[in-house]
């Protein structure tokens, strides 16, 4: 049994000696001891479904065994940074991971964070184009440091510091957006920036192509509630396509952000940008590839890598035995287990059951999203799409008391977001929908 700080003395803590800007999820922000697969246990030991984990960074189950061991084992033989010699760690993860991506994409950079994969990956389309301007998407979250704050396009998520260089295109939202689900009328959006706002050439685009982003969150200090982006908004199809088109026209650079849509979630295939037919230049990666360990990554081609010799370039943890241990023993577990299958299967049965639901309550006005990368929009209103942010808050706190973790997100905080570890089952499936339907029967 847990005999550590109650949740009152930890929350009492933070506010005392952590940054003011924390958040946290619920009113009573839950104390959680302990995590195995799709499971997290509170305190008391209650035992919750974590329907978000996913998000966070657990891709294939918390304290997946086959990563604890490779972690251990490697935490026992060495933790260093890789930079000053040879260890086969790093070497052994930067081919496993090269082989899942296409054509020449075969070189890969280390970081700690999805934030410094994306400011790398910025950093090097610009120094191979020569150009500063990059274009990214409205509704976008791409990291909070200089560079990719700027990328960033949520004024919630952005300082009143130096962002130069970005424009921000018209999200190809298919629910939400202007022109619905044809992809190629938002596309002529990145044409107009390039023409209006730059000198004719870029140096590169960045998107997701499922835009996922952090949620709405109440703040450990001044109790209010944050917005949130992203609501997993699915790139209108077409859109890719003729944006990358447009991009390359330009002498731009595509990058594909997968920190959330890559490693299997979207289950059809093992990276998001895949679903849309595309092959990006770059691809950044971070959160579930480490399973919980901080690890990002950048792969590239050879010719674009080359840029980082005209300078000296290194990142000291980025790539070090311990971390890439994981991600090599976090693919190995994605192919034993099938997961890339499993989130197919139980995501489409997942989706088909909210979608189900959709019909029997008006609450609901979208459901969307692939594999295990869903999302669930509230409105109270399908004509206006007027958001339901107070029942999605009431729906997310009755869930968690029935012991079902989701998250939330979307620009007015009115999207469920379930991005579950990729063990998720049908029955873990059925259980959250159950709990989804009782809930809203009650209301
Ligand atoms: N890109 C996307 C799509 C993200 O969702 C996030 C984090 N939510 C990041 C980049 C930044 O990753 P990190 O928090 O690891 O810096």
């Amino acid at each position: 049994p847990y005999t550590g700080p109650s949740a009152a003395e930890i929350l009492s803590k933070r506010k005392e000696y952590l940054s003011p800007s924390m958040f946290y999820f619920y009113n009573k922000p839950l104390n959680i001891v302990d995590g195995r697969m799709q499971y997290l246990f509170d305190e008391k030991g209650r035992r919750y479904l974590d329907a978000f984990g996913g998000i966070a960074t657990v891709c294939c189950g918390h304290c997946h065994p086959d990563v604890v061991d490779a972690i251990v084992d490697q935490t026992k033989r060495l933790q260093h940074s890789t930079i000053l010699y040879l260890n086969r760690a790093i070497a052994d993860f930067a081919e496993a991971l090269a082989n899942k991506l296409p054509g020449n994409l075969k070189v890969v950079f280390f970081t700690n964070s999805g934030t410094e994969a994306n400011e790398l990956a910025m950093m090097m389309a610009r120094l191979y184009t020569g150009c500063h301007d990059i274009i990214s998407l409205r509704n976008a979250y791409h990291g909070n440091a200089a560079g990719t704050m700027g990328a960033t396009a949520q004024s919630n998520w952005k300082f009143n510091v130096i962002q130069s260089g970005v424009h921000h295109a018209i999200n190809p939202d298919p629910y939400r957006g202007v022109f619905g689900s044809e992809g190629e009328k938002y596309a002529k959006d990145v044409q107009d920036l390039i023409q209006f706002g730059t000198s004719g050439n870029i140096a590169g685009f960045i998107s997701e192509a499922i835009q996922a982003s952090p949620s709405i969150f109440i703040s450990s200090f001044q109790l209010f509630i944050i917005y949130g982006v992203g609501g997993i908004v699915e790139l209108a199809p077409g859109y890719l396509p003729a944006a990358y088109s447009t991009i390359k026209k330009a002498g731009g650079l595509c990058i594909a952000d997968e920190v959330q849509a890559g490693f299997a979630r979207t289950g059809s295939h093992f990276w998001g940008f895949e679903n849309h037919g595309v092959v990006p230049d770059i691809v950044t990666m971070a959160k579930g590839i480490g399973n919980g360990i901080p690890l990002g990554a950048v792969v590239t081609t050879p010719e674009i890598a080359e840029v980082l010799t005209r300078r000296s370039y290194f990142n000291t943890f980025g790539g070090n035995p311990v971390c890439t241990a994981a991600g090599l023993a976090v693919l190995k577990v994605i192919e034993k287990e099938k997961l890339q299958d499993n989130a197919l299967v139980v995501g489409s049965y997942l989706k088909e059951r909210l979608t189900a639901l959709k019909d029997k309550y008006d609450l609901i006005g979208d459901v969307r999203g692939r594999g295990l990368m869903l999302g669930v929009e509230l409105v109270t209103d399908h004509e206006l799409k007027t958001p339901a942010k107070l029942e999605t808050l009431h729906v997310m706190d009755q869930m968690k008391e029935i012991g079902v973790l989701v998250g939330k997100g979307g620009f007015y905080g009115n999207v469920f977001r379930i991005t579950p570890p990729l063990c998720f089952s049908k029955e873990d499936a059925d259980f959250l929908v159950d709990a989804m339907d009782y809930t809203m029967s009650k209301m």
